[in-house]
């Protein structure tokens, strides 16, 4: 299977190539040229994790040999890495609602799903592509892939990692998972801006044909560990299917019956994961997208209007706190029947303006199979203390979106069709929302993270991941700061380049 630009940029790439370059040359994203492949799910049913990710993969990584794409996983998800066996477990809350835990990864949040395998597949596309260059692995973050990529490049021979985040945008425990990162390729650098702003920076990095230059006389190449990177989206196709499996296995559904997705959704990686799903064959009949009070996807998915020009919110679900959600653009480039020079012009529109419109047509497509809404900052707190009391389950903030999301859209349309609601991050994460969802502002006022986990604990009658309960003994190891317009010279700084 080759890749190719969403913006018509025609030269083919492996997925080996599309993997290690991350953006194409024309500032458009890797998608797969030929017809996507279709899963027969029979033959999954009883296989574990792993063995459906080897299965549902392999169609699009046909350069690598069955051998090498089980080593891949193995190394993934076969380590002490994620914390429970099942690797993304299903929880039930009711007959017809479910809970995918995406959560038990080193990270506590659902982009270890994808970011501890993408380090072996670019380590084994490197080799194939007989790259020599050390990968340099650029990634901007809202909070959650930074920590997920820094766990899952480190110290991995032939890379550097370097992470962006905003100073103000990200969870206190966010910032201390990504300041107390150890290893020795390792760089983190807060900005003074929002995610836009430092995914904005990220992105004109990679369209720099000057510092492109520069690092490749130094030994160094950009690749990108955002999810405009193909080889973060293809690992979270697996557990779209492997929910739909295990519910089958569980007789919560009966073979081909169609299911519902809820997700909490900021760049648009995660539900487009799920849209590929559906188009390779699983039986999907709506795909909910949650947004919070940054709401253009709603707008959007609602209108066909995509209009960035509003205000910024920064809430209590930060890692989608965005405004420019990258991976639209892929959906744009399949329902409009893979038209570039559509989707090249959308994008320029957004560039120059802001905005951009679908026709009619198009909109309907999408409203074909998505449906969306979003959630205020008081209805997410209400939620994650209503599910609580009502089935004793514990939500963070942004699966807390996505429930009451999910709620609106059953109300709105009286759909009883069952139910997967992604749970994107352990509600240890965000400690100091979900406490005041649960305790009494009296126990609360004055208290530190690390003050309010044990207490969260306690009254939850839950056990906070490990690594979060460590990480107020780590020192910090980074402590950089720089401006919107000094990512390029700290990118510099740190392979010292400065000065060439
Ligand atoms: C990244 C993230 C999201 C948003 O996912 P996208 O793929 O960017 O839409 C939601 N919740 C959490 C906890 C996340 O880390």
């Amino acid at each position: 299977m080759f890749y190719y630009s969403t913006r018509g940029d025609n030269e083919p790439y492996s997925a080996a190539g599309a993997v290690l370059k991350g953006l194409a040359r024309d500032g458009g994203l890797f998608v797969p040229s030929g017809p996507l492949p279709s899963i027969a799910l029979e033959p999954l049913r009883y296989l574990g994790y792993r063995e459906r990710a080897i299965a549902i993969t392999r169609p699009f990584l046909d350069e690598f040999s069955p051998a090498e794409i089980t080593a891949f996983f193995h190394k993934a998800y076969g380590g002490a890495g994620f914390s429970d066996p099942a690797i993304a477990p299903l929880h039930r809350l009711n007959e017809d609602l479910f809970i995918l835990e995406l959560w038990h990864g080193p990270t506590s949040a659902f982009k270890d799903m994808a970011l501890q395998f993408l380090p072996h597949l670019l380590t084994g596309a490197a080799a194939k592509t007989r790259e020599r260059a050390t990968a340099v692995i650029l990634a901007a973050t809202s909070g959650d892939t930074g920590k997920a990529a820094l766990e899952g490049f480190c110290d991995v021979p032939g890379t550097r990692i370097v992470v962006f985040y905003p100073q103000a945008g990200v969870s206190e425990m966010q910032r201390r998972q990504m300041t107390t990162q150890k290893g020795s390729n390792v760089h983190v650098v807060a900005v003074r801006g929002s995610f836009d702003d430092a995914q904005a920076g990220v992105k004109e990095l990679f369209a720099d044909s000057v510092l492109a230059e520069k690092l490749a006389q130094r030994g160094f190449k950009l690749t990108s560990a955002n999810s405009i990177n193909w080889g973060r989206l293809l690992p979270q196709i697996v557990y779209y299917f492997s929910a739909y499996l295990d519910l089958q296995c569980s007789g919560g559904v009966q073979a081909g019956e169609r299911i519902n997705f809820v997700v909490p959704t900021g760049n648009f990686g995660n539900i487009l994961a799920g849209y590929y799903a559906a188009r390779m064959g699983l039986p999907v009949h709506r795909l909910i997208c949650a947004a919070n009070r940054n709401n253009v996807l709603a707008d959007f998915i609602r209108t066909g209007l995509y209009n960035r020009n509003r205000p910024f919110y920064r809430t209590i679900s930060p890692s989608m706190d965005i405004l420019v959600s990258s991976n639209l653009e892929r959906l744009l480039f399949e329902i409009t029947g893979r038209d570039p020079l559509q989707v090249k012009e959308w994008m320029r529109s957004l560039q120059e303006k802001g905005a951009y419109r679908v026709s009619g047509d198009i909109a309907r497509a999408a409203a074909g199979i998505f449906w969306s809404d979003w959630a205020g900052e008081e209805e997410t707190i209400a939620a994650i203390g209503g599910t609580y009391r009502e089935h004793g389950y514990l939500l963070d903030p942004h699966t807390a979106v996505a429930k009451t999301v999910y709620d609106k859209y059953r109300a709105a349309t009286g759909d009883t069709t069952k139910t997967v609601i992604t749970a994107t991050a352990s509600p240890f994460k965000f400690v100091e929302s979900v406490a005041s969802a649960l305790l009494p502002s009296s126990q609360i006022a004055g208290r530190s993270t690390s003050e309010l986990l044990p207490l969260l604990e306690k009254a939850s009658g839950l056990e906070a991941p490990t690594p979060l309960k460590n990480l107020d003994r780590e020192p910090i190891r980074h402590r950089a700061v720089v401006d919107r317009n000094g990512i390029h010279t700290s990118l510099l700084d740190y392979l010292a380049l400065k000065g060439d």
